[in-house]
């Protein structure tokens, strides 16, 4: 069987929530953007151009905004059906009723990712009022639509306290799967320590510890949640602890895993844009209406693929298992190749 290789397609911008942290709206933008049939006939010939071209079998995490709110959503997820292209919805909870998970099902939705920003006040505060009840509301009826219900939560310091009281809401709610990334500082905030959303290293792996330490009693009560340590600082962690180890028959020239941008997704844009990682500022690369993907992927792509030019990773053990999340990196010091601002590992020459 063929790899998959993963697409992040925004076919539309419109959204019934304004998130304070979104960052469709958090860089000075913008009109809505939006997709029309025939530029998503295009970009869906350019993905399978792409994946005929490197071997690869189409995952597509389709989102926007709300995918659901753009009037071809429903067209589209029948070509995906007759494509058998397997698909998870990136979306919110209000559009959902039992015959629209229904329908996602019957079109072959693996799973329903929504977000949980905070406990009730802070996230009704960061969406709108309501949408954390609603949120948590409509997990079983995606589960019993047979989809597999996923939470994510982005960390920053304005919400880190109420990390453990969210794995505790969305493991009551029986989420399948849940996992937080980091926020992205915007250009004007850096890395500021002044500012709300800032964490020092020493909190963040702070809360890994207490986060990991909840996984583990709930996975030995039995709870069916699977806590999925998404970000890459988890390998650092579960490093100094003991739970992941360097493999013996390493290569030293060979990336393993951590972040993959470069290596095996990129992201569509309701403008055609593409991105090598939707959470990597000023990271386009292309547009599916003016560039082969293909060719991007060999050409501009290779910017990303420089791993030692990694300000510290470059110098670290983990190299080829972490280098944090370049992302966040980037928004904090405007630099791809910079250190992750939150991990705490000391290198040597650092
Ligand atoms: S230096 Fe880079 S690779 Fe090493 S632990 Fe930190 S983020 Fe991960
Ligand atoms: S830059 Fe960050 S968000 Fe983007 S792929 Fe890498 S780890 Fe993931």
């Amino acid at each position: 069987m063929k790899p998959f290789f993963a697409f992040q397609w925004h076919i539309t911008d419109a959204c019934d929530q304004r998130c304070k942290h979104c960052y469709i709206f958090s860089e000075g933008q913008h009109a809505i953007d939006s997709m029309s049939w025939e530029d998503m006939m295009v970009t869906l010939a350019q993905i399978e151009d792409f994946c005929h071209i490197y071997g690869r079998r189409p995952y597509i995490y389709l989102t926007g905004g709300d995918p659901i709110l753009h009037p071809d959503f429903w067209r589209l997820l029948d070509l995906f059906n007759q494509k058998s292209i397997p698909f998870t919805i990136m979306g919110n909870p209000f559009h959902l009723t039992p015959e629209v998970c229904a329908a996602l099902k019957e079109r072959g939705c693996q799973k329903y990712q929504m977000s949980i920003d905070g406990l009730e006040k802070t996230h009704d505060w960061f969406r709108k009022p309501g949408s954390f009840r609603e949120t948590l509301q409509k997990i079983d009826m995606i589960n019993n639509a047979g989809i597999r219900s996923v939470i994510m939560t982005t960390v920053s310091g304005v919400n880190i306290k109420e990390i453990p009281g969210i794995i505790d809401a969305v493991a009551q709610a029986d989420v399948n799967v849940y996992a937080f990334s980091r926020y992205c500082p915007t250009s004007e905030e850096k890395a500021d320590p002044s500012n709300a959303n800032y964490m020092t290293p020493e909190a963040y792996r702070d809360l890994l510890s207490v986060c990991d330490a909840k996984f583990k009693a709930y996975e030995k009560a039995g709870c069916q949640t699977y806590f999925n340590k998404k970000d890459h600082l988890w390998t650092l962690y579960d490093y100094e602890t003991g739970a992941f180890s360097i493999p013996e028959q390493a290569r030293p020239d060979v990336i393993y895993g951590g972040c993959h941008c470069g290596d095996s997704h990129l992201t569509i844009l309701p403008n055609g844009d593409i991105y090598a990682c939707r959470r990597v500022q000023n990271s386009r690369v292309g547009s599916v209406y003016s560039d082969r993907m293909a060719d991007v992927w060999v050409s501009q792509m290779d910017n990303y693929r420089h791993f030692d030019r990694f300000q510290k990773c470059a110098k670290c053990e983990l190299k080829a298992w972490c280098r944090g999340c370049p992302a966040v990196a980037s928004g904090a010091r405007g630099d791809f190749y910079d250190a992750d601002p939150q991990c705490w590992k000391i290198v040597e020459d650092d």
